[in-house]
């Protein structure tokens, strides 16, 4: 936080309506943030704090909660008062849940106001909402898109895929012109599809149509080996192109590789400093060193330090298999390793050899580098 939004290189940002969930600023300027979602039983307020302490110590900046009983929307007052990062309720078919959230405090809530089993009642968290400034993010996922809007996109020569998208976009405009009509103007939606070309359409379709700042994310994306790529190539391909404000990264697994994956695909991006970057070389028939297993130790090692609220001074870290173009990178990288013939680490910092090192002695001396680069910055 902190930090000014910066602008992707491949495209101008959109401008949307700048919001703010809790002490995070969403849209406008912002940078682009990083959200997850607990999943321990909210009704445990003990757990689900842990869980949102974890998340944020790996860079989550705003966190949701299943807020499905009566006791989940009580819960929140404890977990808000103690939380480091807003917390945004999801509710689904009870209004009454989201009044009871926002009663407790919650920084934001999620809704869908065709699925509230009460047509007052949206006018009733509306006027809530509005009184305490606090966001709602609609969402519409094509899981639940109305088939016959879809079919009558197809009847016009649409493919499925680009009338569910048109049938996304209909479906957020519409439940944000609702929203609207009870005077809420502090609004962010999202679109979800499991399927990366659907959400890309989507995405764009609305966000040309509207300046509300957009939560991006490809929903149900699977487990980590494939959803972090299906992720990275929705989330990516949108933010290259300047749409996004907020974004998930949704896996089936541990909400901990969600917050991973949205800081790389931000860094990757160029939206975020990756502190350092490190950049290692694909390895091949050259390779006479265990560099693999050198790369993930320095990953690791890295990703330990960043995870215990430490900065890491390096701009950019190499770690290189041989020769031919490892001194170059090696040499312009703030600390940098090539493996050499005799299966020797050369080491290198800040342009200049340090020397030749064993695999062991070499990583023990990376390591304390990498340690004496690292500062505590505590909470942010
Ligand atoms: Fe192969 Fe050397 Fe290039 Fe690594 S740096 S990919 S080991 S040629």
């Amino acid at each position: 936080q902190g930090q000014k939004r910066r602008r992707p290189m491949a495209a101008s940002r959109r401008n949307s309506r700048l919001i703010r969930v809790g002490a995070v600023a969403v849209g406008g300027d912002s940078p682009v943030s990083i959200q997850s979602m607990t999943n321990t039983d909210t009704r445990d307020a003990a757990a689900t704090l842990n869980q949102i302490r974890a998340l944020h110590r790996l860079g989550c900046q705003i966190i949701r909660v299943a807020v499905p009983d009566p006791a989940a929307a009580a819960a929140i007052r404890a977990i808000r008062a103690e939380s480091p990062i807003p917390v945004v309720a999801d509710i689904h078919f009870d209004y009454r849940l989201a009044l009871a959230a926002m009663e407790n405090g919650a920084d934001a809530i999620r809704l869908n106001p065709g699925n509230l089993n009460d047509e007052g009642g949206l006018e009733q968290v509306a006027a809530l909402a509005v009184e305490r400034g606090i966001p709602i993010r609609v969402g519409a996922n094509s899981g639940s898109v109305r088939t016959a809007l879809v079919r009558r996109y197809q009847s016009r020569g649409m493919s499925r895929d680009e009338a569910v998208a048109e049938a996304l976009v209909d479906s957020a405009l519409e439940q944000c012109r609702l929203l609207e009509s009870f005077g809420v103007t502090q609004i962010k939606a999202a679109l979800k599809s499991s399927s990366v070309p659907v959400t890309v359409a989507a995405y764009r379709k609305f966000a040309a149509r509207t300046d509300y700042p957009l939560h991006i994310g490809v929903t149900e994306a699977g487990t980590p080996a494939r959803g972090v790529i299906k992720s990275a190539v929705g989330i990516g391909t949108l933010l290259m192109e300047g749409i996004g404000d907020t974004l998930r990264v949704s896996l089936t697994g541990d909400p901990a590789e969600e917050v991973i994956a949205g800081r790389r695909i931000l860094e990757a991006c160029g939206l975020r400093d990756a502190m350092p970057e490190i950049i290692s070389c694909p390895t091949c028939g050259r390779t006479e060193i265990d560099l693999i297993g050198l790369a993930e130790k320095v990953e690791e090692l890295v990703a330990d330090i960043k995870e215990s609220g430490h900065d890491i001074k390096l701009r950019k870290v190499a770690v290189m298999g041989c020769a031919v173009n490892g001194p170059g990178e090696a040499r312009d990288a703030d600390l940098g390793v090539a493996g050499s013939r005799n299966g020797k680490l050369v080491i290198f910092k800040f342009g200049k050899v340090v020397g030749a090192f064993d695999p062991d002695a070499g990583f023990e001396y990376f390591k304390l580098e990498i340690l004496k680069n690292s500062t505590r910055t505590g909470e942010d």
